[in-house]
């Protein structure tokens, strides 16, 4: 029989009525073996997620402050779902536990992953499944890389009849401390548990129908997206468009085992089914922008003829330990564009670095840039798709500072100013929604 691995969102955890509606899901297919929560969510918009509570407590701890209130937050909500899904979890005893270990544990992982390892008890007592703690099963290296014996380890533990839940987020490190995926990470877990267990389908289930073309806060009309390849998924989720993680296809995208998007408050929509080849009709699939960049413009008359200038400009990049993710050229000019909390506060040192290394005519530093992406693998060979997305902006009074296009022919990244992103981003979906 196919198996599918199902992973719930927090906003799909949130409360007993929540998790009683996945329980329903699940039950609804006996092919739904493979349960990843995450841990309890937002209940309403002013409210606290549980991971959010638990890195505050920690921090508190860390500090010898009173930790007592998100301790109790905590400590209310696990009670009150136990009590709302008549299960015997003595929250009680698991959170002095928590609080004792917690102690020795300076970095935050091991206390932030403690809301999925809670959901999971709970959730497994609930639908009488097997527990299987990731710290066990899902390892990393030192760098903090997965390492990929955690397929064969996790694959050998999901044996067997029956549901097994495998809370989402963490794993361990060599040395045996946990180690969180960075936030959202429980849908890595859920595409690394879909592979371990050759599950043919990886539901993620959360609380929207699938990814939309645009980011309906922008443009509220924007069309469901209802089939995307894991290539262009990666590049709208990596520049903003939030239903998910942005790493969580490559675990599933070796073996080709498809993510379908769903929404638990409507189970019967359609959603976004995830794909590894598709056959596209029009050229975009999807715009999605991002706040929060920084350009770094270095000219010099004649640099296409010095050797190694790219290199030197590179090195005083590596040296301050910063990634850069765009390098648009000119004949006398390169820019480097870099996110602002990767920069940090190293700007005007890397522009030292780069006057001392490469002797600029000019070297600055440009901040408040915003990146859009317009994705879509079809505009490859698409005469006209940039010529059409530049309109669009020109049209709407939109200054573009910069435009760079992969050799892959799948995106087009143009940068404007943080303040112009709603406009441009509405502006080239208008453009490009009369094509689908
Ligand atoms: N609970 C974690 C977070 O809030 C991980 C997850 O939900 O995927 O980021």
């Amino acid at each position: 029989m196919n198996a599918i691995t199902c992973k719930f969102g927090g906003s799909s955890l949130a409360d007993a009525d929540c998790i009683r509606r996945a329980e329903q899901i699940i039950r609804a297919n006996p092919e739904r073996r493979f349960i990843v929560p995450s841990a309890p969510g937002k209940r309403f918009p002013e409210d606290k997620k549980v991971t959010d509570l638990l890195l505050a407590w920690h921090s508190l701890l860390l500090q010898d402050l009173d930790a007592s209130q998100p301790a109790e937050i905590i400590r209310a909500r696990f009670s009150e779902l136990a009590e709302g899904l008549g299960v015997s979890f003595d929250i009680g005893t698991q959170l002095d536990k928590i609080a004792q270990e917690a102690k020795q544990h300076t970095e935050p992982d091991y206390m932030a992953s403690r809301g999925e390892y809670l959901n999971g008890c709970l959730i497994a007592e609930l639908l009488g499944a097997d527990f299987a703690d990731p710290a066990n099963f899902i390892k990393f290296d030192y760098e903090g890389n997965l390492d990929p014996a955690s397929y064969e380890l996790l694959g050998a533990r999901l044996q067997g009849e029956g549901l097994f839940v495998v809370p989402g987020f963490y794993g361990t490190l060599p040395s045996g401390k946990v180690k969180t995926f960075s936030r959202g990470g429980s849908d890595i877990t859920g595409a690394i548990v879909a592979r371990a267990s050759n599950s043919s389908l990886y539901e993620n289930w959360t609380d929207v129908s699938g990814f939309r073309m645009a980011d309906p806060t922008i443009v509220p009309e924007a069309k469901r997206i209802a089939e995307v390849t894991y290539a262009e998924l990666r590049e709208l989720s990596y520049m903003g468009a939030k239903v998910l993680h942005d790493e969580a296809i490559f675990p599933v995208a070796e073996p080709g085992i498809p993510i379908h998007i769903c929404n638990t408050h409507a189970p019967d929509e359609d959603g976004t089914m995830i794909v590894p080849t598709r056959t596209p009709t029009y050229p975009v699939v999807g715009i999605a922008g991002l706040k929060g960049f920084t350009m770094i413009n270095i000219e010099k008359a004649l640099m296409n003829r010095e050797r190694g200038f790219g290199r030197r400009v590179l090195s005083v990049l590596e040296e301050h330990g910063v990634s850069f993710e765009h390098m648009p050229t000119g004949i006398d000019t390169i820019s480097l564009i870099i996110k602002d909390d990767e920069l940090d506060d190293h700007g005007q040192s890397i522009l030292k670095g780069i006057e001392r290394a490469c002797d600029p005519d000019r070297a600055t530093l440009v901040p408040g840039l915003a990146l859009i992406a317009t994705v879509g693998q079809a505009m490859n060979h698409h005469i006209g798709v940039a010529g059409h997305l530049c309109m669009a902006l020109a049209d709407s009074g939109v200054n573009l500072r910069v435009i760079n296009q992969g050799s892959s022919e799948m995106n087009i990244i143009v940068g404007v100013e943080s303040d112009d992103l709603d406009k441009a981003v509405k502006a080239i979906y208008d453009a490009f929604e009369v094509w689908v």
